[in-house]
Formats: structure tokens, C-alpha cells, sequence
């Protein structure tokens, strides 16, 4: 938090429950809400409690660390950590009732149960099986092994799941993934080894199919106001802002450099203005000559380069414009899904990154 409160972030919680519920009401199935990378930038505290508040029952995060962070603020509801977790931690969640770890190979389930011996019995699991993004899961070829193993160690399997490559894409591939899905539940089943839960969509899976809900769908993005499809028409409605300040307005005339490189001239008498956010804040160098804010309602170009702390922007067309005159950096007409595709990224890239630095001013009650 090195800004200042010069700029910060606007996070709109009722948003937030808005697309909460929004996601809730296109789907049968229950939602799991993905709160990792600390709530996709936004504070996986606060975040957590208003979608507890607003009634989802299962959580899910990548580390240990998130799942130790929910539990230490009273999350009584059930938590998935997707990632790895190293062994010198298992211990410590034996006792943790509500979180549940993935396997995700066989490699990693031999080195817990060498680990761990017996104990593994009493770790609540949820299988993680590779259905075509080749990323972490159990691969078709290991299927008899873990088998195997889940009955040599009695392992609590209450759930199984899968992740897609490339649902806001290609059907037929989010087709293919969905029926080796089915194939893999199956020959668990023939081995009578049943799953309470399952679950494979993410939030584009969630938007777009229901013949792939399952008990649970697993969402990030749509809550947080990210839209997962290139084309959408959709009620997800955008939960965050950066704003910040004018720092110093300065008139440049014809034939004058702007900014570092030397590679802007100005083409004609103008007015600039310097705002302080830059990429150490997490706003991306890549809008460099490209980006866009908002002042006075008004859209303004970045010129020049994105600097670490500050960038620069032409406000020739803003009147009686004076430091301290607020910026909306992110948000209204420029919204982060906007500016994710003015550099061919996708919005969470950015908001993650913004929200490690920045101050959070949380509107709406947590
Ligand atoms: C991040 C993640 C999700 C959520 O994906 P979104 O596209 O943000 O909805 C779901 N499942 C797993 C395993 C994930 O890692």
C-alpha cells in the first residue's frame, strides 16, 4: 500500500451479490465461489464474507494459505484448495473439518501417503481428473492406480472434478472434456467408488451450457465483474474502479517531447496532465500509448509510456482542469473489460495485479 491514497480501488459489494446471485439464477447448481489469488485482487476477506452473507456454502482457493486465512475469520462453510499443498501441512488439517484438498496425481497421492501413512484416511478429498487441459489431473492411463490406492487406504473421496481448456471457445472441445468426464465417473463407479459431489464449470462453462451443471459450478470471474466470453450478452455487471488525481496539469507546444523515449512529439499545442498510478501500482505498462481515463466525464489517451508510478495523459479538451481533480482511472466508461482487450489480456491479469498494491475502499457493508 505505497500509494497514498492517491489512487485506490472502488470495490461496489453489492456487485459483487448482484452477479452472485445473477450466476445463481441461470443454474440448478449449487455455486462454489472461487475466492483465490485473494478474492481475484479484491480481498479475499471481504469478499468471502459477502458471498457468505449472500449464501454460498463452498469455497474455493488455490493455496493452503487462503483456505488457514477463511478459517481463521470464521468460515464454518466448506473450502477446496485446488493446488498443491506440501506435505508439512497435512498434519494441520486433519483436525479442519470444512477444508478438503484435491489429488490431482499419483505422484502427489504416493508422496502424501508416504508422508502420512494411515492418517490419509482422514483428509477429506476431492478428485481432480484431466478431461483435455493437460494441467493438474488424475490422466486417463492412472485411472486403475488410483483406484487402487483409494481402496488400499480407504481415502475419503467426496467429490470429483475437472477443469475446461477452452469453455468461452470451442464447444466441441468443451463437449469432448464433458464425455471423458462421464467415461471417468463411470469406471469409479464400476469400482463402486461413488462421489457426492461434482463439478467442471468454470464461469464462461457457467454462462453458456447448462448440460454441464453438475452439484456445483465453479465460478471467479462473473462475480467479480469479468466477463470469460469474448461476445456476451449477459447481466454481469462491473464491481470495481481505480480512481485517482490530477498531479499536475502542463500545457506542451508543437514539436515538444512528452514523456521518457523521445517517441512523442506533440503534433500541435496541448494541454497534459500527470496522474500517479503506474505499473509498480499493477497498471499495465502494455496501455502504454494505448490506455484511456476518465475526467470530467470526458475519455482521455495516455501519451507515452506507462512510468512506475505515474502516467500521462492529453486533456487539451477539459476545461479549467487543476491538481486533485479526480480520475477514474478503471471503471465507467472505461471499464476493466474494455481496457483488458485494448491490449489483448484478459481483465483478471489486470485486476489482480492492481490489487496487490492498491488501497481497497469497499462500498456497501462487509
Ligand atoms: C480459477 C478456477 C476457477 C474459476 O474460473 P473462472 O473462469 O474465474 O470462473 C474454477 N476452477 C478452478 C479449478 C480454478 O482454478
Amino acid at each position: 500500500m505505497w500509494n497514498s491514497k492517491n489512487s485506490y480501488l472502488e470495490i461496489e459489494l453489492n456487485k459483487v451479490v448482484e452477479n452472485y446471485n445473477y450466476v445463481k439464477s441461470l443454474t440448478n447448481s449449487k455455486i462454489m465461489a472461487v475466492v483465490k489469488a485473494n478474492g481475484y485482487g479484491l480481498g479475499i476477506v471481504e469478499i468471502t464474507k459477502i458471498l457468505k452473507k449472500a449464501g454460498a456454502d463452498f469455497f474455493g482457493v488455490a493455496f493452503y494459505e487462503e483456505a488457514i486465512k477463511l478459517i481463521k475469520i470464521g468460515i464454518k462453510e466448506k473450502i477446496l484448495i485446488f493446488n498443491y499443498i506440501k506435505k508439512e501441512y497435512l498434519n494441520k488439517l486433519i483436525n479442519i473439518d470444512n477444508i478438503i484438498i484435491t489429488i490431482y496425481s499419483i505422484e502427489q497421492l504416493n508422496g502424501y501417503i508416504d508422508y502420512i501413512g494411515k492418517d490419509i484416511a482422514k483428509l477429506k478429498i476431492h478428485l481432480k481428473v484431466n478431461t483435455g487441459l493437460d494441467r493438474l489431473g488424475i490422466r486417463e492411463e492412472n485411472l486403475d492406480e488410483a483406484i487402487k490406492l483409494i481402496k488400499k487406504y480407504n481415502l475419503n473421496i467426496e467429490g470429483i472434478y475437472s477443469h475446461f481448456a477452452n469453455a468461452s471457445g470451442s464447444e466441441k472441445y468443451t463437449r469432448f472434456q464433458n464425455e471423458n468426464f462421464n467415461k471417468i465417473i463411470k469406471k469409479f463407479e464400476k469400482f463402486e467408488i461413488l462421489f457426492e459431489i461434482k463439478h467442471i464449470s468454470n464461469s464462461a462453462a457457467t454462462l453458456l451450457y447448462r448440460e454441464f451443471d453438475y452439484d456445483y459450478v465453479r465460478v471467479g470471474m462473473a462475480i467479480y465483474g469479468l466477463q470469460p466470453l469474448k461476445k456476451y450478452d449477459n447481466n454481469i455487471k462491473e464491481v470495481v474502479k481505480l480512481k485517482s488525481i490530477i498531479s499536475g496539469v502542463f500545457n506542451v507546444k508543437n514539436g515538444e517531447n512528452i514523456g521518457y523515449g523521445l517517441k512523442n512529439i506533440a503534433l500541435k499545442d496541448m494541454k497534459i496532465a500527470t496522474i500517479p498510478i503506474g505499473y509498480n501500482d499493477g497498471y499495465l505498462f502494455e496501455l502504454s500509448n494505448k490506455g484511456l481515463v476518465e475526467i470530467n466525464g470526458e475519455e482521455c489517451n495516455i501519451v507515452g509510456e506507462v512510468c512506475m508510478d505515474q502516467i500521462i495523459v492529453d486533456v487539451s479538451k477539459i476545461e479549467n482542469l487543476k491538481i486533485e481533480d479526480e480520475v477514474i482511472v478503471i471503471g465507467g466508461k472505461i471499464g476493466i473489460n474494455r481496457l483488458a482487450k485494448m491490449v489483448d489480456t484478459i481483465p483478471d491479469d489486470i485486476l489482480c495485479k492492481l490489487g496487490k498494491s492498491l488501497e481497497k475502499n469497499y462500498i456497501g457493508d462487509v
